[in-house]
């Protein structure tokens, strides 16, 4: 796949996946479309050799695998890892309230947004809605609004002096977002909005009652290309839809390329914003269900585990050049110079010399630049979900991601050659004859 393609791409993929639930739907259409079979949790499975399937978990996971076609059951598999959540700002469940002419809607913080970026932006409402329908049935359906319905407006600097020398903000009182203007004593009724856009989106499901949902609210600026030379990519969701569009971009492409290759799987997990502690989340019981299925003998399946080999896909920080000191100054990644290792002593990050050792040959094997990423001494290191794969399976772990800055920004940066180099070294990954391996 040629790198200008593979962008355009990327922005689709931005653009249609406002929510993990989007983004399991459009990557669940994708690989159906590149002839990947289907797996219910629920049914039987009948797992052929050399096939590829994929499997949802909670609309907000997906797992993809393949199978080599000969002796799938005594080869290791070539692991792939990513997140498919991001911070955001939830809807609570009773939402709706109308204040001096406004009709406004109730929000909780989604894991760790910086706030101040969600001031001032076009924002639309999309998610996963709970209800009844015509006939009195069940069913769950995905609405994405597309179009800016409401923001949440900065108060002016004439009313707070004190906005620029670093105020807090109130995320019960100040984060409300303004959906509309009302008339006197008159507001708007949520639910009834929620069934004119399922009927909108689904007419075949004719909605009658919205019983729950899981709404989030994103800007609706699409993604761009920025910079002199457009050396730049700014968009929403680039933690972690990046690593996601990667994966299974290089999945697909590298299936379609060498139909004979090995065991491989790639789990995109839900709730890592939040700590993983969930039924979709890295901390839950979704891959490793699916390995049991795949090789029920146990030992049989230790045996895998133990010729795999797991790379975990995470946005990492590029050095900010205006709060340089903020980075190790030995470790500064830079945008467009290729995938950063992320280390740390306490294990926050799952990588080893080992498994760093091994990245670096595929890496280098491929082409592609590696950087390293490890957080300043006298500051806490984040996390991912690389650590808790890890510890759950031991598997040899590598976490890995794209430089970016401004992470959990409402618009976060990436160098416009990043996704793409990502991509070539985890394509080379899958497609390499040989599991990479260390001896001793
Ligand atoms: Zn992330």
């Amino acid at each position: 796949m040629q790198e200008g393609q593979f962008n355009q791409d990327f922005f689709q993929f931005l653009t249609d996946s406002p929510t993990p639930f989007h983004a399991v739907a459009v990557m669940a259409a994708r690989f159906q479309a590149a002839g990947f079979h289907k797996l219910f949790e629920a049914q039987e499975w009948n797992l052929e050799p050399g096939n590829a399937y994929f499997v949802i978990r909670d609309n907000g996971a997906l797992a993809a695998f393949t199978l080599a076609a000969e002796n799938h059951q005594n080869q290791g598999f070539r692991f792939l890892g990513a997140h498919t959540d991001s911070p955001s700002l939830q809807i609570k469940p009773l939402a709706g309230t109308a204040s001096h002419s406004y009709f406004q809607i109730g929000v909780e913080v989604y894991g760790g947004p910086l706030l101040a970026t969600w001031f001032d932006r076009d924002l639309s409402i999309a998610g996963r809605v709970a209800c009844t329908t015509a006939d009195n049935q069940l069913a769950t359906l995905l609405i994405d609004f597309k179009r800016p319905v409401a923001i949440i407006p900065s108060l002016a600097i004439h009313l707070d002096r004190e906005a620029n020398n670093g105020r807090a903000i109130n995320k019960q009182k100040e984060l409300v977002p303004i959906l509309s203007q009302t008339g006197e004593g008159e507001s708007l009724n949520f639910s009834s909005i929620l069934v004119e856009q399922i009927n909108r989106e689904h007419p075949e499901k004719k909605a009658a009652a919205i019983l729950a949902f899981d709404l989030f609210f994103h800007d609706c600026q699409p993604p761009s290309f920025l910079g002199m030379n457009s050396e730049f990519i700014t968009g929403s969701r680039l933690d972690n839809l990046l690593s996601c569009f990667t994966g299974y971009t290089a999945m697909i492409e590298t299936r379609t390329s060498d139909s004979e290759g090995g065991n491989s799987l790639m789990i995109f997990n839900n709730h890592e914003e939040i700590g993983s502690l969930t039924a979709s989340g890295a901390k839950g019981t979704f891959l490793q269900s699916i390995l049991e299925r795949i090789t029920p003998d146990p030992v049989a399946r230790q045996r895998t585990l133990r010729k795999s080999f797991f790379i975990s896909m995470d946005n990492a920080h590029g050095i900010h050049p205006n709060f340089s000191d903020k980075s190790d100054p030995e470790h500064l990644p830079l945008l467009n110079h290729g995938p950063v290792i992320k280390t740390n002593a306490n294990q926050h990050y799952a990588t080893t010399s080992v498994s760093a050792a091994i990245y670096k040959t595929l890496a280098a094997e491929a082409g592609v630049n590696t950087q390293e990423f490890v957080m300043r001494s006298d500051m806490a290191c984040g996390s991912t979900i690389g650590p808790h794969t890890a510890a759950t399976l031991g598997i040899p772990t590598v976490d890995i991601g794209a430089p970016t800055l401004a992470m959990h920004s409402i618009r976060e940066i990436t160098g416009s050659r990043d996704p793409f180099l990502l991509y070539q070294t985890i394509s080379h990954y899958l497609s390499r004859e040989e599991l990479p391996r260390s001896e001793g």
